[in-house]
């Protein structure tokens, strides 16, 4: 079977971009097993022929009505499968699912009858608050980065911006390409409508969310961007740590030099 993306480079271009992500993440070790998912809007990219292409699986229930996706089209990984095999094969081990008219199901399109995440709902739920917002991000990502989890299990850091003033102070570039710092949403059942809940919130705030114990949930213009501030608050995580582990609390840059950068780059905090 000819694959969607066969004859349409921009939609090529998001996939090969979504495996390039979903590479590094299994390079970085936050991607154990089945871990971690990612969820890219394509509708901008969807054709006339895309849009009357039949659906290759029954439709099923996303478990909310999310009015704002009506006729949206969507790249989620799979149910189950593998960010490290998601890197070689995406569309073997992911899908292009479309929302119908009642914005209360989905349906598969291509290239395979791969089942999406478990976490779809979470996702799609945050894709309905962008698109209601007029915003211009388009993926959402949900990893295991080992050291920032690692943090959230000192109870200290997890009062509100104490974690991002500390990354924030280990290295520049995490100000910079990070610059609504991090949210933390305290523990909570994984998959749940309370965890989903708690996101939306804290992601009105802030483009990257830690969820205690557990992981990282990020948005982004596209998933480079997603994953690239998740990546740059990991970097700042690893500088504290090997502090730490060479004996001494890093001293972090001073309250005066963060504010410095603040009206040098024009930074929003
Ligand atoms: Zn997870």
């Amino acid at each position: 079977m000819k694959s969607i993306l066969t004859g349409r480079d921009a939609l090529k271009t998001v996939v090969d971009n979504i495996a390039e992500v979903a590479g590094y993440l299994w390079q970085n070790g936050w991607a154990e097993r089945n871990g971690g998912n990612i969820t890219v809007n394509i509708t901008e990219l969807i054709d006339e022929e895309i849009r009357h292409l039949p659906a290759i699986a029954a439709r099923k229930p996303i478990g909310v009505t999310l009015t704002a996706l009506r006729g949206g089209y969507f790249f989620c990984k799979g149910t189950g499968k593998r960010m490290r095999d998601l890197a070689r094969q995406p569309m073997q081990n992911g899908a292009v699912i479309r929302i119908t008219d009642d914005c209360a199901h989905y349906e598969i399109i291509a290239d395979n009858t791969i089942m999406p995440t478990s976490e779809l709902p979470s996702h799609l739920m945050v894709h309905n608050r962008l698109i209601e917002q007029g915003s211009p991000y388009r993926a959402t990502l949900h990893t295991h980065p080992t050291e920032l989890i690692a943090m959230t299990h000192h109870r200290p850091f997890l009062e509100k911006d104490v974690l991002t003033q500390l990354l924030w102070s280990m290295i520049p570039e995490t100000k910079a390409f990070c610059p609504l710092g991090l949210g933390i949403v305290p523990y909570t059942l994984a998959g749940s409508v309370q965890l989903a809940n708690a996101t939306l919130s804290q992601l009105e705030e802030y483009d990257v969310v830690m969820w205690e114990k557990h992981g990282v949930f990020a948005k982004g213009l596209d998933i480079m961007d997603a994953f690239d501030q998740v990546d740059v608050l990991s970097k700042s995580a690893k500088i504290y740590i090997n502090g730490c582990a060479m004996g001494f609390r890093p001293e972090g840059m001073s309250v005066e030099q963060m504010s410095e950068m603040t009206r040098a780059f024009n930074l929003p905090k």
